[in-house]
């Protein structure tokens, strides 16, 4: 039946999630021919990819380059991790949550070395803790940071795991997957020796794609370091340099849709102006909710502006399954929590949706909450309980 909400261009439901995401129209539209993969046109549009990402960082990115690697954002992780970690190198993975441990996880396949610091569901690895680390353990060589832990939406704090990571000489790779294009990253001030981002999440793009962001030393050195032909940075980045072209078959309509979106990046002001949007949505949606009686997992001073995880109510009228159908009716699809121990459910703030959309985000759940019968939506003790270890 009719949707109340329509996504006023497609009547789509909006994707509360943190990618695949709500995208523009002419992101879509963008998608509409076909592109030959080592024809001038599309060589043209790789290199506009690249550049473009590039420019995104600001002073001192002439030392880095931007590789692309076909795939998901786990491809390009496994893509950093098995080309600049060392056969005999070994990582500090700081994990908060699920993609941290995908990426010790990941290593364990490479057989690269792993030190696994795992802070729980969402506790922030600290800086001093990282130094502790690193000083205890000389064979670290490179420490791995999360910027935005999407599981529970917390930002972890890069700039003082970064600083601790210098200090102590080793170098620092991070998953910026879901924070790059919205949230700052400076590679250069973190002194950061590659990170990772992907097509579908804050530069508002289709999936398909991943890219690395590497210093252009390291990649020289990566050569014949990674495990695997086709997630070899090296590789990739040496026949993107001669040809123009990506080695195997190229997600040409995934890339065409990216520019797009790249230009709509660019035309709300950069990354600065799409923090501030999505911001506001974080901002509208948590006080809209609050309001209602839900909670926030996280303290305000960690709460992303990319993703925020609700505790479900303690009212035994409420179900997730129940609450997430209702908000489905009514245009929106929202995303189950990660936590261990509480149940929870996520907002997205990503995507083209404005604080107009979360306001009527608000509203749905408002409608959500009564339709189930739901009389309040405050949070089990044994939420607040939990949350009360992070002001430990
Ligand atoms: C999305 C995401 C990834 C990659 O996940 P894929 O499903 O492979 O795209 C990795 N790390 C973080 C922090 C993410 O948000």
């Amino acid at each position: 039946m009719s949707n109340p909400f329509p996504d006023p261009e497609l009547g789509e439901p909006f994707l509360l999630t943190p990618g695949p995401l709500t995208t523009a129209y002419d992101v879509k539209q963008a998608m509409l021919r076909d592109w030959g993969s080592w024809d001038d046109d599309f060589r043209a549009m790789t290199r506009a990819l690249r550049q473009r990402l590039l420019t995104l960082l600001g002073p001192g990115a002439e030392r880095y380059d931007c590789v692309p690697i076909q795939g998901s954002g786990s491809y390009c992780v496994e893509a950093m991790l098995g080309s600049f970690v060392p056969k005999d190198g070994k990582v500090l993975v700081l994990a908060n949550g699920a993609y941290g441990l995908r990426a010790a996880a990941t290593l364990g396949y490479l057989g690269r070395g792993v030190h696994l610091l795992d802070k729980g569901d969402y506790l922030p690895p600290r800086g001093a803790e990282v130094a502790a680390i690193l000083a205890a353990d000389p064979a670290i060589s490179h420490v791995l940071a999360i910027h935005c832990e999407t599981s529970s939406g917390i930002l972890n704090p890069v700039d003082e795991i970064a600083a601790a990571t210098r200090a102590a000489g080793r170098k620092l790779l991070i998953d910026s997957m879901s924070a790059f294009g919205a949230v700052p990253l400076d590679p250069v001030a973190l002194n950061c020796t590659a990170f990772v981002s992907s097509a579908n999440k804050c530069i508002e793009g289709v999936p398909g794609f991943g890219f690395v962001i590497a210093r252009k030393d390291e990649i020289r050195a990566a050569k014949g370091n990674s495990h695997s032909l086709a997630l070899d940075i090296h590789a990739q980045w040496e026949t993107m340099e001669k040809t123009g072209q990506w080695r195997f078959t190229p997600p040409t309509h995934t890339v065409a849709a990216f520019l797009k979106a790249l230009d709509m990046q660019e035309a709300e002001g950069g990354s600065p102006g799409r923090l501030a949007r999505y911001t506001e949505n974080r901002n509208t949606v948590v006080a809209g909710l609050r309001d209602l009686g839900f909670e926030t997992l996280l303290d305000d001073r960690w709460l992303s502006p990319i993703i925020v995880t609700f505790f479900c109510p303690a009212d035994p009228a409420f179900s997730f399954q129940g609450f997430y159908d209702a908000m489905k009716r009514r245009g929106f699809i929202i995303y189950p929590g990660k936590l261990t121990v509480v149940d929870s459910f996520r907002i997205g703030c990503i995507g083209r949706m404005d604080a107009a959309i979360m306001r009527r985000v608000v509203t749905a759940a408002a409608e959500a909450l009564d339709e189930m019968g739901v009389a309040s939506a405050a949070p089990p003790a044994a939420a607040l309980e939990e949350r009360k270890k992070l002001a430990a």
